[in-house]
């Protein structure tokens, strides 16, 4: 979009802009390293054609630190992670640009568990430093799995449902990306495995030992481009539901 188009579309304030924020982290030798940045980005894009009020920023790529539990952890080449701190940094920068240029709602969708926190740190001091400028904002902040509908899981799942935790590289995200890219996924590359087990605790520095080698924590063999429409519909439609019971 050029910059004429985007202030006509932002000059009332009544503009809602969804940022999505991934991460660029291995998932598993089937399927490209992107996932968490182009899931949330096709799904913003999907709630963002429902109204012309919503418009998609470019998303925020990088993510915090993978971590063994969730994403296999921050050694596998390729995982390029950015520290806490940043995150929160970039987060804050560009919701207070965003806000300068009059945006007053703001959507944050994140791709990559580990970033909540930092992500809810960033809006905060956003907010913050917003309000010295007279600037009143509101954020939400969502993970887009939290949209999966329990009907959808039981269909998904047919066999028993581990956990969003152990979902790295799994059933979700790869048929996701069998129905949004495809070009990214190479289902003869899966590695079928149980789900990861793990104790109850953390160890740092971490254990490249409690992760399967394949570096996904759960089996991809089941994924289709049909359970990826169900999944990809599902979360566009409770998001937008959720936009626009605040924003619209
Ligand atoms: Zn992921």
């Amino acid at each position: 979009m050029d910059w004429q188009s985007y202030a006509a579309r932002v000059k009332d304030g009544n503009a809602v802009i969804m940022l999505p924020i991934g991460a660029i982290e291995q998932h598993g030798p089937h399927m490209s390293m992107n996932p968490d940045v182009l899931i949330p980005k096709a799904i913003s894009e999907g709630v963002a054609g429902k109204s012309d009020s919503i418009l998609v920023a470019p998303p925020i790529s990088y993510g915090y630190k993978s971590q063994v539990k969730s994403g296999g952890g921050n050694f596998f080449p390729g995982t390029t992670c950015i520290n806490g701190k940043t995150l929160i940094d970039v987060v804050k920068d560009v919701l207070v640009a965003y806000a300068r240029h009059g945006n007053r709602k703001f959507v944050l969708v994140n791709g990559h568990f580990e970033n909540s926190m930092f992500l809810v740190e960033g809006i905060d001091l956003a907010l913050e430093h917003l309000r010295h400028e007279g600037i009143q904002a509101q954020v939400m902040l969502l993970s887009y799995w939290d949209y999966v509908t329990q009907d959808t899981i039981e269909t998904v799942f047919p066999d028993g449902f581990t956990g969003w935790d152990v979902e790295h590289g799994g059933v979700l995200e790869t048929s996701l990306m069998l129905h949004l890219h495809p070009e990214c996924v190479d289902m003869e590359k899966v590695v079928h495995h149980h789900p990861a087990t793990f104790p109850p605790y953390d160890i740092f520095p971490s254990e490249p030992s409690w992760v399967p080698s394949s570096g996904t924590l759960s089996s991809a063999k089941n994924a289709s481009e049909e359970y990826g429409r169900l999944l990809f519909e599902v979360c566009v439609t409770g998001i937008y539901g959720s936009v626009a019971e605040r924003f619209l």
